[in-house]
C-alpha cells in the first residue's frame, strides 16, 4: 500500500523531531544564562546528546550564580555542544559526517570543535544568535541550517506581584526557546558576592533598585539594551515603569500582560521566601498595575 503522501497533521518532520530531542536535552542544562541543548546524529538517527552543564562535583550556575568573564559569558559550563562531542568519544562513536541539531547557535569555541570533529551539518533551531559561531562553521566548509523564526524577537512581562510571569517565562522559555532577561539582573552578582549567605535578597533587590532608579531612571533599561541587542528571541521578565515599557516597544518588542485572582496572588507572595514582609507588601500594593497612568 503506498504511504499517504501528507504526514498526519502535528506529525513532525526529522528535523522538528531532532530539534525536540535538542530541546528535551536543553531541559537538562544548569546555566539560567541560557539553556543550550544539542543531538549529533548520522542517518536520523541519535548517537550522542549534550546539554551546558558544570563538571561532575562542582556547583551548578542555577545554585552558584554564574562565573561571568569580562565579555558577558559564562564560564562556568562545559557548553552542549562540546558534552555531545565528548559523550560520543567517551563511548567510541565516530562523528565523522554526522550532523548536529542545536537548540542555539554555536560559539566560536564549540563552532571550532565540532568542524575539527568532521560534522559534516549543523541544524540550529533559534534563527537569532551571534553570528561569530556561523561564520567559523561556514568558513570551515560546514552546511548550516536555520529554522525559520515563528516568533517575535522581544517580549516583555507586565504584572503585578504574584501574578506569575516567571511562569510564563519559564513557559516561553521551555515551548519557544525565548531566553529570559530580567532588569534586575545587573545586581544578582552584585548582591550574591556582597551577602552569599542572606536569606532574604528580594528586599534588597528593591532598596538597590530604587536607589539606581534616583542616579538615573534609565539605568536598567540601558543596561537590558546592551544585552538584548544581540542574539534572542528574548522575554523581558519584569517590566514596571513607564520608561521600561516605552523602551520595549520602541525597540520592537511586544507587551504581555500577565494576571491571576488577587487571592492567588497574594497566596503566592506569602508562600516566597523572604516577601512576606513590608517591602513584599509594598510591592503587591503599589506595583499592581505598574505601568497604568
Ligand atoms: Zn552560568
Ligand atoms: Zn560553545
Amino acid at each position: 500500500m503506498e504511504q499517504p503522501a501528507v504526514a498526519p497533521a502535528g506529525r513532525p518532520d526529522w528535523d522538528a523531531w531532532l530539534l525536540e530531542l535538542a530541546r528535551w536535552a536543553a531541559r537538562r542544562a544548569t546555566c539560567p544564562r541560557r539553556r543550550v541543548g544539542a543531538v549529533i546524529a548520522r542517518d536520523r538517527r541519535v548517537l550522542a546528546t549534550g546539554y551546558n552543564g558544570s563538571l561532575p562535583g562542582q556547583p551548578h550556575c542555577d545554585e552558584a550564580g554564574c562565573l561571568v568573564d569580562a565579555e558577558g559569558h559564562c564560564r562556568r559550563t562545559v557548553h552542549a555542544e562540546l558534552n555531545a562531542l565528548l559523550q560520543a568519544a567517551r563511548f567510541g562513536t565516530p562523528c565523522e559526517g554526522a550532523a548536529v541539531y542545536l537548540t542555539d547557535a554555536p560559539c566560536p569555541d564549540c563552532a571550532r570543535a565540532l568542524a575539527q570533529a568532521g560534522i559534516a551539518e549543523v541544524v540550529v533551531d533559534r534563527p537569532y544568535g551571534d553570528g561569530a559561531g556561523i561564520a567559523v562553521l561556514e568558513a570551515a566548509g560546514v552546511a548550516v541550517r536555520r529554522r525559520p523564526a515563528p516568533w517575535l524577537p522581544l517580549l516583555g512581562l507586565v504584572g503585578g506581584a504574584g501574578a506569575g510571569k516567571d511562569t510564563v517565562a519559564r513557559w516561553l522559555a521551555e515551548r519557544w526557546r525565548y531566553t529570559p532577561v530580567a532588569l534586575a539582573d545587573p545586581m544578582r552578582p552584585f548582591l550574591r558576592q556582597l551577602f552569599p549567605d542572606h536569606p532574604r535578597l528580594r528586599p534588597l533587590y528593591q532598596g538597590l533598585g530604587d536607589w539606581a532608579r534616583a542616579q538615573d531612571p534609565d539605568a536598567f533599561v540601558q543596561a537590558a539594551a546592551r544585552r538584548v541587542a544581540r542574539g534572542g528571541p528574548w522575554v523581558v521578565t519584569d517590566i514596571r515603569f513607564p520608561n521600561e515599557a516605552d523602551w520595549l516597544e520602541a525597540a520592537g518588542g511586544a507587551l504581555i500582560g500577565v494576571d491571576a485572582p488577587e487571592a492567588l496572588r497574594r497566596v503566592r507572595v506569602r508562600a516566597r521566601d523572604g516577601e512576606d514582609g513590608l517591602a513584599g507588601w509594598v510591592c503587591f500594593v503599589n506595583r499592581k498595575s505598574p505601568i497604568s497612568p
